[in-house]
């Protein structure tokens, strides 16, 4: 299936496409991920990417296009795939159609996860993330057996950069701005499902499973 996953940043759509990755194998496409990786190995789109990161705001939409235009048609999301973080735009939302056109595939659902500012806000502060394998916790709701150490790999648990609290408002912010309106242009094409993102990690992961046996319902 070709799923997109829309939502404000700590919504838990990381938690959930991993969570749907391993449940129904749609193979997890994180661009937030692939930009921190680029940051981390310093090639050219990560020091295009790093100042708007820092800042809490959106990678211009064409650096972004170019990204997904190299990435989708590689191998590993010939079968499908679950994008999360993108897109963010409506120009993105289009440039995707686009790609996709071209490719003769069309998307089959868009998920999105509603949940308030104030909830994000307590969750973006809470979240962590194992340094080595990038297995995510939340200090209230899913913390690890011993403080500061990932359960599964021992790898150290960091809080991102842009989870700080002067960021997060500015990324909020964004999201109303530019990335809502990305809701409205699935709506009109009838792809759109919205889900209560603020239950438990099984709740809401058994309401997204449902709508892709029903899509757009
Ligand atoms: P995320 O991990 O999805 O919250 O993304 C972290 C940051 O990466 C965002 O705050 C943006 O600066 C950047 N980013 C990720 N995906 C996109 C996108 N589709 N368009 C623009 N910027 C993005």
């Amino acid at each position: 299936m070709r799923v997109v996953l829309l939502g404000p940043p700590g919504a838990g759509k990381g938690t959930q496409a991993k969570r749907l990755e391993a449940s129904r194998g749609i193979r997890q496409l994180s661009t937030g991920d692939l930009l921190r990786s680029a940051v981390d190995e310093g090639t050219a789109l990560g020091r295009k990417a790093a100042s708007y990161m820092d800042a809490g705001r959106l990678v211009p939409d064409e650096v972004m296009l170019g990204l997904i235009r190299d990435v989708l048609p590689t191998g590993a999301y010939r079968d499908g795939f679950l994008l999360d973080g993108f897109p963010r735009t409506v120009e993105q939302a289009r440039g995707l159609d686009r790609l996709l056109d071209e490719a003769g595939a069309g998307l089959d659902a868009v998920l999105s996860l509603e949940i308030p500012d104030g909830e994000l806000i307590r969750r973006l502060g809470n979240r962590r993330s194992c340094e080595a394998c990038g297995e995510p916790y939340n200090l209230e709701s899913r913390p690890p057996q011993a403080d500061g150490v990932c359960d599964r790999c021992g790898g150290r648990l960091v809080q991102r950069d842009d989870d700080r609290p002067e960021t997060v408002q500015r990324r909020l912010e964004v999201y109303h701005e530019q990335t809502e309106p990305v809701k409205a242009y699935y709506a009109d094409r009838g792809l759109l499902t919205s889900v209560d993102g603020g239950r438990s990690v099984d709740a809401v992961g058994g309401d997204l499973e449902r709508a892709l046996r029903h899509p757009g319902e």
